[in-house]
């Protein structure tokens, strides 16, 4: 009874050009974390090598946050200067917006979460991460 038996056609023409796009996928060269494709690889670097303490390695979520980072942290005269007036000044970029300053981070980082309404357990001090660069 093997009737019919070329009704069942094999669909097996999908383009596999379109498929092997990058598919194998690759390591970053910067801190060898496995990424899928290009697109993936883009969103890696944007959120995790743009916006790099070259100083600490810690990666900021923007450039004006690492700026404020930078200032506070390792640039010397910033700690005299807080001695003296209010330094650390409000983590919203836009300064038309608020252009609030602060004598300790603490304060500031009591600003963020009453004013601006940061969540309750914000703290500059968090933002970022450290990317453990592989050596080679
Ligand atoms: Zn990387
Ligand atoms: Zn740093
Ligand atoms: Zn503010």
């Amino acid at each position: 009874m093997a009737h019919d038996s070329n009704l069942i056609i094999s669909e097996e023409d999908f383009s596999d050009e379109e498929i092997n796009y990058q598919e194998e996928g690759f390591n970053c060269e910067l801190c060898g974390q496995y990424v899928g494709n290009n697109f993936e690889y883009e969103h890696h670097l944007e959120t995790l090598h743009k916006h790099v303490c070259t100083e600490c390695s810690r990666v900021f979520p923007s450039a004006f946050l690492l700026s404020v980072h930078l200032e506070e942290k390792h640039d010397s005269f910033f700690s005299v200067m807080t001695l003296k007036k209010d330094c650390y000044q409000c983590l919203v970029e836009d300064k038309s917006i608020c252009n609030a300053k602060f004598r300790t981070s603490e304060e500031r980082d009591e600003h963020m979460r009453n004013v601006h309404l940061y969540k309750n357990d914000f703290s500059f001090e968090n933002i970022g991460f450290i990317v453990n660069y592989e050596e080679d």
